[in-house]
């Protein structure tokens, strides 16, 4: 291909002209972007030949990770540093008089996920491949990604996301691998060789499309695969409602559902789900009988994995295969099934349990809804056996009960392992939860801490940090994060801090100035970067986080003397269209930061900014440049986060409760590094059991709480009309349920001390180079080993039976 910039430039420039008939001085930004993407493409395209090739013929046991999101952000970088030819190509670029910074702006985010659970099978693929580990993603090709947030007078607008406006450079259409997936229509029974066996007859017949997309490994040949699925109108379908059948199919992978924990009953999140595992499943299938799989041996050459519950209905489409298509007897067929399929749970919060009615399970999927059934009965009968006559046991414990399917039950009881993602999220589902399944199967359960790839989060988001790590400790780092330790051996060297020091000023004035060209607003860089970026959730707490400031703002006004180091608070957050109370809160910020911003008595010690439509392209310039990173989810709440990872890994000192990976991030920085408050997760459980939590005491004995919260319905702040009331509400008349009043306390004093902490700026850099050197822990290499070797049993070159 090409191996120095010269090489690069010619073969650039013959592309461009071949791919768009025009010359160079006439093409776009638009159209260099895609040239240089295809050029990439090709440039992979052989490991990517060779790496399936392996697969073939070594016949390495395989695992496919199935996720109805995939959070994927931009991907030129990343291709391009993993390749090790990102330095070839901005020079040669750079001949030209192109900027490769500039041009990685025009990639379109691929945003197809909500937040923090596709962010992390993104982050999975990355250190399957930069492991050469034989792992595959399967996931919908959504026409529109998350919605794109535009703020008008502080109110959050939803328009469509149109990624693929311009096409998507990264992917292979595999219109020859295209499967059928049926919807709707009844099951017939019929006899062969005098036994009883059914089929789905009268189906309403989708095609499912697959785009491929590679995913490089870091410095290695290994070229993994995306697979996407498109919903297409199947060839031969004709007749009257042909117009409907078209709308209805392409409906299918139209938008993402733009909900974060809330269930919507919606037949059409149904489709997908079923449509996404349909699919999946033929094609996985197809593969492995193409290895000369026996089918027999299925689970000992391939695993599974299902990301949260969304893909659960792979496990009775694989019975209905094997079954109705391969005459397994149930038996049997339930032994491969059961020792294929791993889950991941990512959520306590009941609301976001999956349930769906048999009144819409059944007509869509008739099939599949007859074989939930008889997974049910027989795992009624075996728990009646195992603890006769408990009723309330095992209908607290059955898959359908009440008339609906319990999701989670269904991906208990048919997978080999369940692994919460944090440590205290582990333990509150074997205790807690779902600690009846414990009780039965407790060797199912595992812990695997979430991760993030330091490739993206700090290689590449974070250069001048990045640099002067590998200036001062080589850069093994990069192959090997637990290598970041190293780093401790500049515990004392001046230096070496000042340096530190340095390289996050130069952040948070690159973001200053993102924020003067976004938001008009001038902040200080020499203020504490206080940052808050993540969905907009009421457990997340934004709402604790501007009432702090609402009340830092009332200390200013009150005492002209008030000493304290100024802050510029940052927030980034998309509601779910549908989440009225979330809505107001991104209101509420913006009128405390309309209040704040210019006034006088404030004199620019507290800045307010929201920074508009959140996500990974944005993540990667807000993170570096933060100094305190907020995460304030109440005791118990959040599974475990990862953008709390991100941000200690960058250096910034998290201000956080002791919830999800939070208490990691505690144990490996110990608790000089780290500024902990608030209830802990058994005084929030012991609240929420046994009560004896009254909102309204702290209301009429803290005066501060009584003056902010009596602030959100005065005419204190601008624009405020009655926006704020169910706020307030929630707060009294509902006793406040996520703990803010509880919290709020130890909240302020928290701040105080990361206040005065900053003020010795070599005392605050040795606290950020702790977090840093300890935050190899959390490189998504190290969660993506602990699967590999505990769960799916795949390593480097084993080898199929
Ligand atoms: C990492 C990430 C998240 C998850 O953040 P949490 O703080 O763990 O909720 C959400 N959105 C984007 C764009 C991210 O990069």
């Amino acid at each position: 291909m090409f191996s120095d910039p010269i090489e690069f430039k010619e073969l650039f420039l013959k592309k461009l002209e071949m791919m768009y008939g025009k010359t160079f001085p006439e093409s776009t930004s638009q159209d260099q972007f895609f040239t240089l993407g295809h050029l990439i493409r090709e440039y992979i395209s052989m490991n990517w030949i060779h790496t399936n090739e392996q697969y073939r013929f070594n016949k390495q046991k395989q695992v496919y990770y199935l996720s109805i999101e995939f959070l994927l952000g931009r991907l030129l970088r990343q291709n391009l540093t993993n390749l090790g030819i990102y330095e070839i190509v901005d020079k040669g670029l750079l001949d030209l008089g192109i900027d490769l910074a500039e041009m990685e702006e025009v990639e379109h985010d691929a945003g197809l996920g909500n937040g923090g659970l596709g962010r992390l099978a993104a982050c999975f693929l990355d250190s399957l491949a930069s492991l050469n580990l034989p792992g595959h993603g399967y996931g919908i090709r959504y026409k529109h990604g998350l919605f794109e947030q535009k703020i008008v007078n502080g109110f959050q607008m939803e328009l469509p996301e149109q990624w693929l406006r311009h096409g998507h450079v990264w992917e292979v259409r595999k219109s020859d691998l295209t499967v059928e997936v049926p919807f709707w229509g009844k099951v017939e029974s019929y006899t062969e060789k005098d036994v009883l066996r059914f089929r789905h007859v009268d189906a309403e017949i989708v095609a499912a499309v697959p785009y491929d997309m590679p995913v490089v490994g870091f410095e290695t040949s290994t070229v993994n695969t995306l697979r996407l699925w498109s919903a297409e109108p199947a060839a031969y379908k004709a007749g009257k409602d042909m117009m409907k059948y078209k709308r209805d199919t392409e409906a299918i992978t139209e938008f993402l559902y733009p909900d974060d924990t809330h269930e919507e009953g919606k037949i059409l999140r149904l489709k997908q789900q079923y449509f996404l595992v349909s699919a999946s499943i033929r094609s996985i299938l197809d593969s492995y009988l193409y290895r000369n799989g026996d089918l027999k041996e299925l689970h000992e050459n391939i695993s599974i994995h299902i990301n949260d519950t969304h893909p659960v209905l792979a496990i009775p489409e694989l019975m209905r295969v094997l079954l109705d298509e391969y005459s397994f007897e149930w038996e049997e067929a339930w032994e491969i099934t059961t020792n294929t399929f791993a889950y991941t749970n990512h959520t306590t919060l009941s609301e976001a349990l999956e349930r769906w009615p048999i009144r819409i399970f059944q007509p869509l999927l008739p099939r599949i809804h007859m074989i939930v059934n008889e997974i049910n009965e027989r795992f009624c009968r075996e728990l009646w056996k195992e603890y006769p006559g408990e009723w309330k046991r095992i209908e607290d414990m059955a898959i359908i009960s009440h008339d609906e399917v319990k999701m989670a039950h269904l991906a208990i009881v048919g997978s080999f392992s369940v692994n919460g993602v944090a440590k205290i999220h582990t333990e509150i589902l074997k205790q807690r939860e779902m600690n009846l399944f414990y009780q039965y199967y407790p060797g199912k359960f595992n812990s695997k801490t979430n991760g993030i790839t330091h490739r993206r989060w700090l290689l590449n988001s974070n250069p001048s940090l990045s640099n002067l790590i590998s200036s001062s400790i080589g850069d093994e780092w990069i192959k090997d994060p637990s290598k970041l330790v190293k780093l401790k051996e500049y515990h004392h060297d001046t230096a070496f801090l000042k340096d530190l020091y340095d390289v996050k000023q130069g952040n948070k004035q690159k973001l200053a100035g993102l924020i003067y060209e976004s938001n008009g607003i001038i902040v200080d860089p020499s203020s504490i970067f206080d940052i808050q970026v993540k969905r907009l959730h009421a457990y997340k707490r934004q709402l604790m986080n501007v009432l702090h400031i609402l009340h830092l703002y009332n200390r200013c006004v009150e005492d002209p003397g008030f000493d304290f180091h100024p802050r510029t608070f940052i927030f980034g957050a998309k509601a779910s269209p549908g989440y009225y109370y979330a809505k107001k809160i991104i209101k509420l910020i913006h009128s405390v930061a309309d209040l704040v911003n210019d006034h006088p008595l404030v004199k620019g010690r507290i800045k307010v900014v929201f920074l508009e439509n959140y996500r990974v392209s944005l993540a990667e310039e807000i993170i570096p440049a933060a100094d305190l990173s907020e995460q304030i989810s109440t005791a118990s709440k959040e599974a475990s986060g990862t953008g709390n990872m991100k941000f200690m890994m960058n250096g910034a000192l998290t201000l956080g409760t002791l919830d999800g990976a939070n208490i990691e991030i505690l144990e490996q920085v110990g608790r000089d590094n780290i500024f902990i408050f608030g209830l802990t997760a058994e005084e929030v459980m012991k609240y929420q059991h046994h009560g004896g939590y009254y909102a309204m005491e702290y209301f009429h004995y803290d005066t501060r709480i009584k003056k902010v919260l009596n602030q959100l319905i005065d005419d204190t702040l601008p624009d405020a009309g009655d926006h704020f009331e169910t706020i307030y509400d929630s707060l009294l008349t509902e006793n406040d349920q996520f703990f803010v009043l509880r919290d709020f306390d130890s909240y302020v004093r928290v701040h105080e001390q990361a206040g005065k902490a900053y003020e010795n700026k070599e005392h605050w850099s040795r606290m950020c180079l702790q977090n840093i050197a300890n935050s190899g822990y959390f490189s998504s290499d190290r969660t993506i080993e602990q699967y590999a070797k505990d769960i799916w049993g795949i390593a480097q070159g084993s080898l199929m039976k």
